[in-house]
């Protein structure tokens, strides 16, 4: 069904399988483990002869759903579902990787992704290096003859920093290493790393893919080679997406191509505005022409995206004063809801940070990210008024 429909068609149907009952809607498989008919089917089964569940801790048909309808919209031959983000990040090293191998990543990266590589990864003998996102040429310099995984956001989280996936991916390829993009931001419907020439795409389904704040979840999508040692980790180690989540998360799929839609109209709409605040010191959308990488952004994103970052003029105290000045906005870190959040990243997501490590990457204390939500783009830009008007 892949090649035969658009995005939007396969956000909705692809991977549904039904049951003997004919449900319309996915069916949610609440069990542990699967009945086998005779013990020479159990056998088959274990020896894999022959296909089907045995256990959810390995596979659980609500969960292949949800790997299926993601792998279509990625273009991906196949899809691991995990827990959480983060799970999928640890599986894509554990799965792919082994000590003494070495990591080229972007310095703009989710904080926990950060430590992992850093504090977890370090101690089984895994480097990474971090390198500037926006620099192809730092990566080839970074290279070590063990250089196995390359790993990037693109945009990027809060500067929106766009990374040119086709040359480093380029890069990767001409050393022997792997690209890996999480693509949280863009989601497949505004970005398709895979088609830019990344070997593995890397998903917190907890944002836009579930787009309503209810439930944790992740995915790993690459070549069916490569995710079998994704796989095999899952199974193994157990960082396993419940039935439940994956339920959520069909739902979700569901309405991604005009959630991602309207992210981006009230996005692009909230940022062309900010740019004419007098408060407001630069605004950061890669949709807006002043974005240094816009030509870039445009070339390999359908859109600019739902998430917008801008200085405010007078530092921390006028960002404190903005977003608490706010009433209909959500004061979290979390991202990509249909709920409008904001954050002070240098105080919140970005604080474990030393403050020359915040300077260097350029993350200032006025700075404040918005997760543009489906509320009506004025009420938003009234909520931000109030703040400004006190500055
Ligand atoms: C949230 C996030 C993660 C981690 O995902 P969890 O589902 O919270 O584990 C990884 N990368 C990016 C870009 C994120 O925003």
């Amino acid at each position: 069904m892949n090649d035969e429909f658009d995005p939007d068609t396969l956000a909705v149907r692809a991977g549904t399988v039904r049951s003997q009952f004919h449900e319309h809607s996915e069916a949610m498989f609440l069990t542990s483990s699967f009945v086998f008919g005779s013990a020479a089917e159990a056998a088959a089964r274990f020896s894999g002869a022959e296909p089907g569940n045995i256990y959810a801790r390995f596979t659980n048909p609500s969960v292949s759903m949800f790997e299926d309808r993601l792998a279509a919209l990625e273009g991906a031959e196949r899809c691991v579902a995990f827990a959480s983000g983060m799970a999928a990040i640890l599986a894509t090293v554990m799965g792919l990787m082994k000590a003494g191998e070495h990591v080229v990543a972007s310095r703009s990266i989710f904080g926990s992704t950060v430590q992992l590589f850093n504090n977890i990864m370090g101690r089984f003998g895994v480097e990474t290096t971090f390198v500037s996102p926006t620099d192809p040429e730092a990566w080839r310099q970074a290279v070590r003859p063990n250089t196995k995984l390359f790993f990037l956001e693109s945009p990027s989280n809060p500067l929106t920093e766009v990374s040119d996936i086709r040359a480093i991916a380029a890069i990767a390829h001409e050393v022997g290493a792997w690209l890996a993009v999480d693509n949280c931001f863009c989601s497949p419907i505004l970005q398709r790393p895979l088609e830019l020439g990344a070997d593995i795409v890397i998903h917190s389904a907890t944002k836009y893919l579930d787009g309503q704040g209810r439930v944790l979840g992740g995915a790993v999508l690459g070549s069916k080679a490569l995710m079998e040692g994704v796989y095999t980790f899952l199974r193994t180690a157990g960082p396993t997406l419940s039935a439940f989540n994956a339920w959520v998360l069909l739902k979700g799929l569901e309405t991604l191509p005009i959630r991602m839609e309207a992210h981006s109209r009230n996005a692009l709409e909230l940022a062309k505005w900010l740019e004419t605040q007098p408060k407001v010191a630069r605004v950061l959308y890669p949709g807006l022409p002043s974005h240094p990488q816009y030509a870039l952004a445009m070339a390999q994103q359908k859109t600019g995206g739902g998430i917008v970052a801008f200085e405010t003029v007078g530092g921390k105290d006028a960002a404190w004063t903005v977003i608490d000045q706010t009433r209909l906005m959500s004061i979290t870190a979390n991202l990509g809801d249909t709920r409008t959040t904001i954050t002070h990243p240098a105080s919140t997501t970005h604080s474990r940070m030393t403050p020359e490590q915040r300077a260097d990457a350029g993350i200032g204390d006025g700075l404040i990210r918005i997760a543009v939500g489906l509320e009506s783009v004025e009420d938003i830009k009234r909520d931000l008024e109030r703040g400004f008007s006190l500055l």
